[in-house]
């Protein structure tokens, strides 16, 4: 088991990465549209989709449900899986349009809120916690697949636990921490630069700040010296 508390660890990416400012959005309306288009696919594009319905005029409940599938298929095409994509935004929108404005929203409970978002068609438990930590400022913690891999990695998971296992996992191990919203927003979001720049698929273990504290990269340095002990000893 590896040393640092899940804290700690947040504090070492914290004072090697800085803060990362997310989420990227001018309102809580397009952080959800974001969270939304975000799925299977890089930031970079939901951006491109972004700036196609801003250029659109199309940033807003009442214009995306009036505006026919194809057209606002083809303004997510750069996000994939377009029309899919656009089905789910449709679904959001006629949700938060039923709902009438965030401020009601606001005043309901996590717990009630968080069931709210997971009944609209495909709105999965990482995007309404997305919606509910960036767009409504609730202490969920947001599993992904980068914070699987990189705690899987460390040596603190399996790697095969479901979401609300992880999920209440992290809240019970962050649970003394005040500022709880500040610290889950800035933890993903750290989580993700570390596992986009160092921790990715083929990680970089030899820059990573927490390479000392990873059961991965000791199995590959042990692995590594037995390799050099047997080439040396058949010299
Ligand atoms: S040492 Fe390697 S495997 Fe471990 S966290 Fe860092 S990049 Fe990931």
């Amino acid at each position: 088991m590896p040393g640092l508390s899940v804290y700690q660890i947040y504090q070492r990416l914290f004072r090697t990465y800085g803060p990362q400012h997310w989420w990227p959005g001018e309102t809580p309306f397009e952080i959800m549209i974001g969270a939304v288009l975000t799925q299977n696919t890089s930031w970079s594009n939901v951006e491109r989709a972004l700036a196609n319905l801003k250029q659109h005029g199309a940033l807003a409940d009442d214009v995306i449900l009036a505006m026919p599938h194809k057209r606002l298929a083809h303004l997510l095409t750069p996000v994939g899986y377009f029309n899919v994509k656009a089905t789910r935004l449709k679904n959001f929108c006629r949700w938060h349009r039923q709902h009438a404005s965030l401020a009601a929203l606001r005043k309901t409970g996590t717990h009630e809120l968080r069931r709210m978002l997971l009944s609209i068609n495909g709105v999965g438990p990482e995007t309404a916690d997305d919606m509910l930590l960036y767009a409504f400022d609730r202490p969920v913690f947001v599993i992904d697949a980068y914070t699987r891999r990189l705690f899987t990695r460390l040596g603190y998971l399996g790697g095969d636990e479901g979401y609300e296992t992880l999920r209440r996992w992290f809240e019970t191990k962050l649970t003394r921490v005040n500022d709880k919203v500040g610290v889950f927003n800035e933890y993903h979001a750290l989580i993700v630069h570390h596992a986009k720049y160092y921790c990715r698929s083929k990680p970089r273990c030899a820059e990573c700040c927490l390479k000392n504290h990873c059961n991965y990269y000791s199995s590959v340095k042990d692995v590594t010296k037995r390799k050099n002990s047997t080439t040396k000893s058949m010299k």
